[in-house]
């Protein structure tokens, strides 16, 4: 194992779990069945094989059960960044005459860059606004999803504000259109309830490592299965997953896959995170006055506060914070010291976004991490503060 530190002492506290999340013992357990002793390749046709490949039809069953779905309709891939892209390369190679896309200017990059890359196929690109409390614009979808539009693709909810999205609407408004709709699902999963067939959603990505699963392991679900699904396949190869995504299956992560579906929150644990996550904005906004919670009229997922606080930029409160993870961004931009599109996309300024922080809790978060996490945070704070208006005042 190559010498990094641990991140599981007691004092260390988590809390980006919308970046990712800690696997579940259960999870490891169920996987290494599959590295050792179920090692065969699903696609094989002796008896490893077809032990292996009864497995994965089993784990494939146990999700399109706790989705509400039908098996034919999931495809393993390695994530939702793949799943993305591949709608919009399918869309891409397809003879539809409709060559628009929407989509929202606060969505993943893996579905941003996707559709930006298509501009080369011809394909226009329409990007929706965003209202101040971080929703999609409706009015905007209602004049801009026309009948040119062949694609619209809309997240679930966004993974830096934890904003829920008006999916049912957008998906009417595309259908009305006559256009494909997708959806981005990977924040919803595991944090609030919903059904794919009522939000009339025609295809959906999810990852699993959102949900305490695997790195590397997802799920493509396309409402019509493989045979009537209306774009050409993009990917070529040996077949695997009937010809959607081929490439031999990791099995091992299909198992964890299945094994983290079957862990997801029930409504009761939901509520308990929730109510944790009020807890901690309650402390948050009594201890530092002049937080901001961004998005707080908005439907917003459970787990998920994203703050501005009062004069302290993020990155300097959380170099201050070594034995505390939260995130100044998506954890997808971090490196590059840019503002967050998303709150900018909000009306929010380079200075209140420079100073947001976005805290994502998860079924493993305790009451006892949140008060510490929020006495840390306040030391920190009133003494970048003090310095701030000693600066200020000289
Ligand atoms: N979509 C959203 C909304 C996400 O939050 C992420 C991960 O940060 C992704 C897509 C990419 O998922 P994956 O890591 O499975 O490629």
């Amino acid at each position: 194992m190559p010498d990094v530190p641990s991140v599981t002492s007691p004092e260390f506290i988590y809390l980006d779990n919308n970046a990712t999340t800690a696997l579940f013992p259960e999870v490891v357990a169920a996987m290494a069945p599959y590295w050792q002793s179920v090692y065969g390749n699903p696609s094989s046709s002796h008896y490893a094989g077809r032990c292996a490949n009864r497995a994965m039809e089993t784990f494939r069953k146990t999700i399109a059960d706790t989705l509400n779905v039908k098996p034919f309709q999931l495809f393993f891939n390695s994530g939702a960044t793949e799943g993305n892209n591949w709608i919009f390369h399918a869309f891409a190679a397809s003879d539809n005459p409709k060559k628009k896309v929407v989509v929202s200017a606060i969505e993943h990059k893996s579905v941003l860059k996707a559709a930006q890359a298509l501009d080369s196929a011809g394909v226009e690109v329409t990007i929706l606004p965003i209202e101040s409390n971080g929703t999609v614009s409706l009015d905007a979808a209602r004049e801009l999803i026309d009948g040119n539009t062949g694609l619209v693709s809309i997240q679930l909810a966004n993974n830096e504000t934890g904003v829920i999205q008006p999916v049912r609407e957008l998906a009417e408004l595309a259908h009305r259109a006559g256009a494909f709709f997708h959806c981005d699902a990977v924040q919803g999963l595991g944090k609030i309830p919903f059904d794919l067939y009522s939000l009339d959603i025609d295809s959906a990505v999810f990852s699993g490592h959102k949900i305490h699963g695997p790195k590397g392991t997802g799920l493509l679900y396309l409402k019509s299965g493989s045979a009537s699904f209306p774009f050409p396949l993009p990917l070529h190869g040996g077949g695997q997953e009937q010809g959607i995504r081929p490439g031999t299956v990791n099995i091992s992560g299909i198992a964890g896959l299945a094994k983290a579906f079957e862990m997801l929150p029930d409504e009761p644990t939901l509520a308990r995170i929730g109510a944790l996550r009020d807890r901690m904005e309650t402390l948050l906004l009594a201890a530092i006055p002049g937080c901001v919670v961004h998005g707080a009229d908005a439907p917003r997922l459970p787990n998920t506060v994203n703050v501005a606080i009062p004069f302290v930029p993020a990155d300097i409160l959380m170099a201050n914070l070594p034995l505390v993870c939260i995130s100044d961004g998506s954890a997808c931009n971090s490196g590059a010291f840019d503002i967050s599109y998303v709150l900018k996309a909000m009306g929010i300024s380079s200075s209140e976004a420079r100073r947001s922080i976005r805290i994502s809790t998860s079924v493993l978060t305790t009451e006892l991490e949140i008060d510490s996490f929020i006495e840390q945070l306040t030391t920190k704070h009133k003494k970048f503060e003090t310095i701030t208006q000693i600066d200020g005042n000289s």
